[in-house]
């Protein structure tokens, strides 16, 4: 099997909810700038009392093609084996059908494989190396301006100009034409697939852990990715205007982000697991780190979605977000991807297991 066209994705994900009681179909409220209309999958047993909800979602970025097999196949995995009452195997790491079990019972389980089906569905017809959406609203008919990064559409220190100092390398234009097609869109959730995104969160309001699936570079991403981590100024946060123009640097005095130190703690053990479980399958090593260390960001659905108990001032509401960066390449061959999916099930499968102990 290649990788599968949007279609098939499409028909994974409702075929899934079609074929087992303990998934559902989730219709996302906006469709594409193409008309498509989006899915995702709500997977969990029914108990009486209300449980947390994991959040995994992939294919924001075009190019990188493994992300919506990676969560297909994921959602697949677990419901077969549940189903059946098996454990699962993936290579040198197994999971017992208790544990199966354990994840299906303790938590809804909210997948969606595929952001941005435009976007795919452009790289793998005619432009394999396309990264944004297909939105020409700001295109002014340059065919190379089409699109916006989706990863740098959510509201989170949106206003880089102001916000990084003038030497930070941050990841982020506001070119609709830039070469890196990192263009973050004229405001943030401008974009119906963001906006998708974001009602996912707010309608399972239970959403404790949030996964994006990106590739590349071996890495398990948590928060921030506008600067280092300190859990010792409180001050020193996105939300004041006393650092403008003094982020993004690296070992600077200037700033670092604030984070309380149980949340750096908790992410980077969840990483952590996360990257052990998967080098069990076949050895692979992946980096757990903070964002920031693979480069500076801003308008990213990690830290827009972790950020969100700090500006709402519910912290009960807190969602600790994650990136997953798989492989060495957008597009390996298949017979490699197969075993990257493979990789990146097993640490996702431990993830949820570690949120939920
Ligand atoms: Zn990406």
């Amino acid at each position: 099997m290649p990788y599968l066209n949007i279609t098939e994705v499409e028909s994974g994900v409702t075929s899934l909810a079609a074929a087992f009681p303990t998934a559902g179909l989730v219709e996302l409220p906006e469709p594409t700038f193409e008309g498509r209309t989006c899915h995702a999958l709500r997977i969990g047993t029914h108990r009486r009392e209300p449980k947390p909800a994991v959040v995994l979602i992939g294919g924001a970025h075009a190019r990188e093609w493994g992300s919506c097999e990676i969560l297909v196949n994921f959602a697949a995995d677990l419901l077969h084996a549940h189903a059946d009452g098996t454990g699962l195997v993936y290579g040198g790491t197994s999971f017992t059908s208790t544990q199966v079990s354990s994840v299906l019972d303790e938590a809804d389980l909210i997948v969606f494989p595929l952001v941005n089906p435009d976007g795919r569905h452009y790289s793998q017809t005619v432009d394999p190396m396309w990264r944004r959406n297909r939105n020409p609203a700001r295109s002014g008919g340059d065919p190379d301006a089409v699109g916006v990064d989706l990863n740098r559409n959510y509201d989170h220190l949106f206003d880089f100009r102001t916000a990084f100092h003038p030497s930070a390398p941050v990841r982020v234009s506001d070119n609709p034409a830039d070469s890196d097609q990192v263009y973050q869109g004229p405001e943030p959730f401008s974009e119906v697939e963001t906006r998708n995104v974001r009602w996912l969160l707010d309608h399972f309001s239970r959403t404790r852990w949030f996964v994006d699936v990106h590739s590349y570079t071996q890495k398990m991403l948590y928060v921030w990715g506008d600067d280092q981590n300190q859990s010792v100024d409180p001050a020193k946060n996105f939300r004041n205007p006393l650092f403008d123009g003094k982020r993004g640097l690296k070992d600077d005095q200037l700033y670092a982000e604030f984070i309380e130190e149980d949340d750096a703690d908790d992410s980077a053990v969840l990483a952590e697991r996360f990257c052990e479980a998967l080098k069990g399958v076949r050895g692979k090593e992946y980096t757990p780190e903070p964002a920031f260390d693979l480069y500076p960001t801003c308008g990213t659905s990690d830290d827009y979605l972790y950020a969100r108990h700090i500006v709402s001032g519910q912290e009960e509401e807190k969602i600790l977000t994650f990136t997953v960066e798989w492989g060495t390449e957008f597009q390996p061959p298949w017979p490699e991807m197969k075993k990257v999916v493979l990789d990146v099930d097993a640490g996702l499968v431990q993830f949820c297991l570690t949120a939920l102990a």
